[in-house]
């Protein structure tokens, strides 16, 4: 039977119907040209017959489905945005991935104790695709596969992406200094200084942006392994230790490590930013 869910999109409390309310509700929710209002009506008719709520805007009954959401968060008690989520959006509380599975079930079997086998089997069976309209660009549907292989591709990534920074870094550098007339010729001090900050705080930055979850950690694990080669390749200056043949001096290899560490700095911070501001919500449709 329905239950009363927050809803993340609504930001509020709202009935929410079971999938034997929701079969009852959908055929009325299919737009046709010819009766469009009719049929519209009728299903915000058949939800307040369910829920004693009285609704009067259709397509918030397409995610008003407690099929669509996780179990209520360990943390706050409020739904997880999707069955799969291992964040809760609302308090930022993480669970792992088997306990949010187990919780998921229990959940679902609770709903309506007399039809659990059957809610049991429908959990079993494939994910299913939200009925969201695509006005509303929500995306739910829970796809593990393609998280596990954005994972392969955060290091790769990142360091593809450090590497690009330095085409317009040195762009706009050479553009400033010599294109302008600045300086003749072009002085390669501020490209070897910036370089290494600009690479490290892009690769801190876009590794975060490609994990799929925990970009907190992400950046900061990324951020950490700029830092631990940093200091190798200090270490190995102090030690006169050539780097790809070449004896850099050691007062622009303390540079070039001072420049990376705040790059990696920088990028966490970005990526932090980014994360926080990603948690807004957007409005009702
Ligand atoms: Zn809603
Ligand atoms: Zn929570």
């Amino acid at each position: 039977m329905a239950r009363t869910l927050y809803c993340w999109r609504c930001k509020m409390d709202i009935p929410m119907l079971d999938e034997r309310e929701w079969e009852e509700v959908r055929p009325l929710l299919r737009i046709r040209p010819d009766d469009v209002g009719a049929r519209r009506q009728s299903a915000l008719d058949r939800y307040h017959a369910i829920t004693g709520f009285r609704e009067t805007e259709p397509n918030a009954i397409f995610h008003h489905r407690i099929r669509l959401y996780g179990p209520p968060c360990e943390a706050c008690e409020k739904p997880l945005r999707t069955p799969n989520a291992t964040w809760c959006a609302v308090c930022g509380a993480h669970t792992d991935k088997a306990t949010v599975l187990r919780r998921h079930r229990q959940f679902m079997f609770g709903i309506d104790k007399g039809r659990s086998g059957q809610v049991d089997a429908e959990w079993l069976g494939p994910p299913l695709e939200t009925e969201c309209p695509a006005e509303h660009g929500h995306v739910n549907r829970p796809n593990v596969a393609h998280s596990s292989a954005r994972w392969l591709i955060v290091l790769p990534g990142a360091i593809a992406a450090g590497i690009a920074s330095l085409i317009p870094l040195h762009l706009v550098l050479y553009q400033t200094l010599t294109g302008s007339g600045l300086i003749e010729p072009y002085p390669e001090l501020p490209e070897r200084i910036l370089g290494p900050l600009v690479a490290t705080a892009t690769f801190v930055w876009a590794g975060a942006k490609i994990a799929p979850s925990h970009k907190g950690k992400t950046a900061l694990t990324l951020s950490g392994l700029v830092v631990l080669l940093g200091c190798t390749a200090l270490g190995l200056g102090l030690a006169q230790t050539p780097i790809f043949g070449q004896l850099i001096q050691l007062k622009y290899r303390g540079l070039i490590l001072i420049g990376a560490v705040a790059g990696a700095v920088l990028g966490f911070a970005l990526a932090l930013h980014d994360e926080s501001s990603s948690k807004s919500i957007p409005d009702r449709p």
